[in-house]
């Protein structure tokens, strides 16, 4: 079932969104492949402007160099291979927006509302024309409501956490630890959950699915049934 292509009109807008380790960044990007469409990593965009403001000492809850700060930003995604690579003002910053620091500091920025509206133009600019599958916290909800199939993907705490940990691992970073990194997602979660502005929470109309207990494979097949009954509706 993996391996055939699906077809879909090809302008239609897949939003996914979802806690930290939830697996939205595997399924998303799995997904994009599948229907040949692209794929919108929104985090990755809040980690570019946490980046740039640390490196800056630019304060999390100082608005005007925030709002200074994300008029003068231009976001280019492009693949290479299977990786997508984010390049911000004509520079790379893949490899330096995915560290617990950023990590945090995005947490907070994203709080801010000068980020937020900053931000909710680059990404429907970004997505003109359909065809992509937007990750995020908030793509159902605020960026584009009117997406033709929504998913809120969800996973326990212990899973995501062990998840974050062993992709860490995975890349080297051998200095943290499972707790850590756990502490670090709750807190997250908590701060993404309890702003005022946007916070993370299903769409009504998104279709939750729990991937605790369920394996990439399983996830994908899942999604991709709903799509096509959304399509036959279509
Ligand atoms: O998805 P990722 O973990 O890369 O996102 C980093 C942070 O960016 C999240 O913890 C969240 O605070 C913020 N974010 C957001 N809205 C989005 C995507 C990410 O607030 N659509």
């Amino acid at each position: 079932m993996l391996e055939q292509k699906l077809e879909l009109p090809s302008n239609f807008v897949i939003t996914i969104d979802g806690p930290a380790g939830a697996g939205k960044t595997t399924i998303s990007r799995f997904l994009a492949n599948k229907l040949g469409y692209r794929y919108l990593d929104t985090g990755a965009l809040y980690r570019a402007i946490a980046l740039l403001a640390l490196e800056r000492h630019i304060g999390p809850a100082d608005d005007r160099k925030l709002a200074e700060l994300c008029k003068e930003l231009e976001f280019k995604f492009s693949q290479s291979g299977d990786q997508t690579r984010l390049v911000v003002n004509l520079r790379d910053v893949t490899n330096l927006i995915r560290t617990p620091e950023v990590s945090m500091m995005a947490s907070a920025v994203s709080a801010r509302p000068v980020v937020r509206q900053c931000l909710l133009d680059v990404q429907r600019r970004l997505a003109e024309g359909g065809g992509i599958v937007a990750e995020g916290r908030d793509m159902g909800t605020v960026v584009f409501p009117g997406a033709e199939v929504k998913f809120f993907l969800d996973a326990d705490l212990e899973t995501r956490a062990l998840r974050r940990w062993e992709q860490l691992r995975r890349q080297g970073v051998k200095s943290v630890s499972f707790e850590e990194v756990r502490d670090q997602i709750a807190v997250r979660d908590r701060n993404d959950s309890s702003r005022v502005l946007a916070p993370l929470q299903p769409a009504e109309d998104a279709i939750r699915i729990d991937s605790s207990k369920l394996s990439v494979q399983q996830v994908i097949e899942k999604m991709i049934q709903i799509i096509k009954e959304r399509n036959i509706e279509a």
